[in-house]
C-alpha cells in the first residue's frame, strides 16, 4: 500500500444518500472533504448514489410510475368517460426510461460533488488504524495504480446495506431475484412468485401485476405489514388483494428449485398440508444486511452487533471518538431521509454543533397504489406504552378532490395523547399519502396538538382537508361527516 500523501479533514466512505448528503454537508461546512466509493454499475461505470439511486429507490420509484399510469389507462380511464382501446406498452422502452432518470440522478450527485469540491476517491475503503488526532484508510482501486492511503480528522461509515439472501436460496438475478434482477426484467413473467411481503415485496410486486403477471407472495410472518398501524395494514391488506396480489401469510419456506421450466417453492402454509408453487421468476425480498465487510473496522477498535450494524449512540457516534456511522449500516429504520438526515447531523456535530434528530418523527412511506404513509406511533405501540389516546379517522370517499381523482381510497387517522391532545402518531393510506405525511412530521416536529391541525385553513378541494377532518374526528367533531 502506498504512503499517507493526503489528509483530509472528514472522508466519508460510502456515497449513497447518508454518504453523499454527509460529504455534502461537510464541504458545505469548510471542511475539506472526500468520499470513497466503489459502485460499479451494470455498464461498468463506477457512479455514485448508493443502493437508493441505483438499484433502489429511484427506479422503483421510477417503475411504479410507468406502471401505474399503463393501470390508470387501462383500469381508471373508463371512470372518467375516457375510451382506450388496444392500450399496450413497451417494456425496454419503460427499463430505458428509468434507466436514463438513474443515469441523471447519479450524474448529479458527481455534480454535486465538484461543486462541493469533494474528492472522490473510487475503490473499496478499509481502515489501516487511528490515533488520537486521526484515522488512517487505504482505498483499494479497481487497478492497483488507483489505490492509496490517506489520513483523516474524522470518518464517516456510511456503507448502508446488501439484499438478504436465504440459506439454499442462490439469487442468479435472472431466474431468481433480489431487488437488482427485479427492477430489471426483460420480460413481464406470467407467473411471479415474491417471498416476503415487506415494503420492497410489495412495491415491486405491484409494479410487475400492473404489467400484468400473476403475482403471488409469500410471507412467514403471520401479520401482514407488523410495522404499520393495524387498521392501516388491514385496510391495505384488504386493497392489495382486491387489485390482484395473491397474498400468504404464516407460510413455511421448504426449498426452493429453478430448472428450465422456472422457479418451484415447495412451503408450508399457516393451514393445511404442505404445497407447491410453479413461478417463472421469483423475487427473494426479506429485508437487507449492512455493508461492513473488508472495512477491516477491528483497525479502529470498533466491531459489528448481533444484526451485523455498527453499534451507534443517538448522534451516531461510534465507539471511536474520530468515527462515525450513519444510514442503513446502523439501526434504525433503513429509509434513504432517515440516512440524509444522520448524514448532516454528523457532519454539524463534528462541526462542533449540537445538531440532533427526533427519531419519532421520521416518516416511512410504502409506494404501493394507495400510499401507505406514517409518522409517530402506532396504536398498538401506545397500548404496549400504557399511555391514554384518542383516536381520529376520516376516510377519502368523504373528500371531494378524492373522488374527482378517482382516488376513494383510504384514509387518516390520527392518535393524539388523552389529555393534552399532543399529536402521537399520524397514519395515511391513499394516494399522495407519501406528501401528505410531511405535514404531520412538520407538525409532530413542533410537538403540535391535533386541535393545532384542525384549526389550520386546509384549501379546498385538496387531499389534505382529510387530514384536517381527522384532527376534528379527534375531538369527534369532523365537520364533512
Ligand atoms: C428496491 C428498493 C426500494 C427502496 N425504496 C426506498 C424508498 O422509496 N424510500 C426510502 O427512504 N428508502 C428506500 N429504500 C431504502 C434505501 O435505498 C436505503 O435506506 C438507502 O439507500 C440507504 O442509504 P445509505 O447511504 O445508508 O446506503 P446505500 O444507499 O446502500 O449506499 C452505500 C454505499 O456505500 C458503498 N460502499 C459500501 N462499502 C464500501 C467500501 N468499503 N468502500 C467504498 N464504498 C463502499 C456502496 O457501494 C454504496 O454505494 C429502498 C431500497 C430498495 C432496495
Amino acid at each position: 500500500m502506498a504512503d499517507i500523501l493526503k489528509h483530509y479533514d472528514v472522508v466519508v466512505i460510502g456515497a449513497g444518500p447518508a454518504g453523499y448528503i454527509a460529504a455534502i454537508r461537510s464541504a458545505q461546512l469548510g471542511f475539506k472533504t472526500a468520499c470513497i466509493e466503489k459502485w460499479i454499475n451494470p455498464e461498468g461505470q463506477q457512479v455514485l448514489g448508493g443502493t437508493c439511486l441505483n438499484v433502489g429507490c429511484i427506479p422503483s420509484k421510477a417503475l411504479l410510475a410507468s406502471s401505474e399510469e399503463f393501470e390508470k389507462i387501462t383500469t381508471h380511464a373508463s371512470h372518467h368517460g375516457i375510451v382506450v382501446k388496444g392500450a399496450s406498452f413497451d417494456l425496454k422502452a419503460m427499463l430505458a426510461r428509468k434507466d436514463s432518470i438513474v443515469s441523471k440522478m447519479t450524474k448529479g450527485i458527481e455534480f454535486l460533488f465538484k461543486k462541493n469540491k469533494i474528492d472522490w476517491l473510487k475503490g473499496e475503503g478499509q481502515f489501516i488504524g487511528s490515533d488520537a488526532d486521526k484515522v488512517s484508510i487505504a482505498v483499494k482501486g479497481l487497478k492497483d495504480s488507483d489505490s492509496q492511503s490517506l489520513s483523516a480528522g474524522h470518518v464517516i461509515i456510511a456503507t448502508g446495506s446488501k439484499a438478504r439472501h436465504l440459506p439454499n436460496i442462490p439469487v442468479d438475478n435472472k431466474l431468481i431475484c433480489d431487488n437488482e434482477g427485479a427492477l430489471a426484467f426483460d420480460k413481464v413473467p406470467a407467473k411471479l412468485g415474491v417471498i416476503g411481503a415487506g415494503v420492497i415485496g410489495l412495491e415491486l410486486g405491484s409494479v410487475w401485476r400492473r404489467l400484468g403477471a400473476s403475482v403471488h407472495v409469500l410471507e412467514a410472518t403471520p401479520q401482514f405489514l407488523a410495522a404499520c398501524d393495524e387498521s392501516v395494514s388491514k385496510e391495505a391488506f384488504k386493497l392489495f388483494t382486491q387489485q390482484g396480489l395473491k397474498i400468504e401469510m404464516g407460510i413455511r419456506i421448504n426449498e426452493v428449485k429453478a430448472s428450465a421450466k422456472g422457479v418451484t417453492v415447495a412451503y408450508k402454509p399457516a393451514e393445511g398440508a404442505a404445497t407447491e408453487l410453479q413461478f417463472d421468476r421469483l423475487i427473494v425480498s426479506v429485508g437487507r444486511v449492512p455493508n461492513t465487510e473488508n472495512l477491516n473496522l477491528e483497525a479502529v477498535g470498533l466491531s459489528v452487533n448481533e444484526q451485523g450494524f455498527i453499534p451507534v449512540d443517538d448522534c451516531c457516534a461510534t465507539a471511536n471518538p474520530r468515527i462515525f456511522a450513519v444510514g442503513d449500516v446502523v439501526r434504525g429504520p433503513m429509509l434513504a431521509h432517515k440516512g440524509e438526515d444522520e448524514g448532516v447531523m454528523v457532519a454539524e456535530r463534528i462541526a462542533g454543533q449540537a445538531t440532533h434528530i427526533d427519531y419519532n418523527c421520521i416518516p416511512w412511506v410504502i409506494y404501493t397504489m394507495p400510499e401507505i404513509a406514517w409518522v409517530g406511533k402506532t396504536e398498538q405501540q401506545l397500548k404496549v406504552e400504557g399511555r391514554a389516546y384518542k383516536a381520529g379517522q376520516f376516510p377519502f370517499m368523504a373528500n371531494g378532490r378524492a373522488l374527482g381523482m378517482d382516488a376513494p381510497e383510504g384514509f387518516v387517522k390520527i392518535l393524539a395523547d388523552a389529555k393534552t391532545d399532543e399529536l402521537l402518531g399520524v397514519h395515511i393510506v391513499s394516494v399522495a399519502a407519501s406528501d401528505l405525511i410531511s405535514e404531520a412530521a412538520v407538525a409532530m416536529e413542533f410537538k403540535a396538538s391535533a386541535e393545532d391541525i384542525a384549526r389550520i385553513c386546509h384549501p379546498h378541494p385538496s387531499l389534505s382537508e382529510v387530514v384536517r377532518e381527522a384532527a376534528l374526528a379527534v375531538d369527534k367533531r369532523a365537520l364533512n361527516m
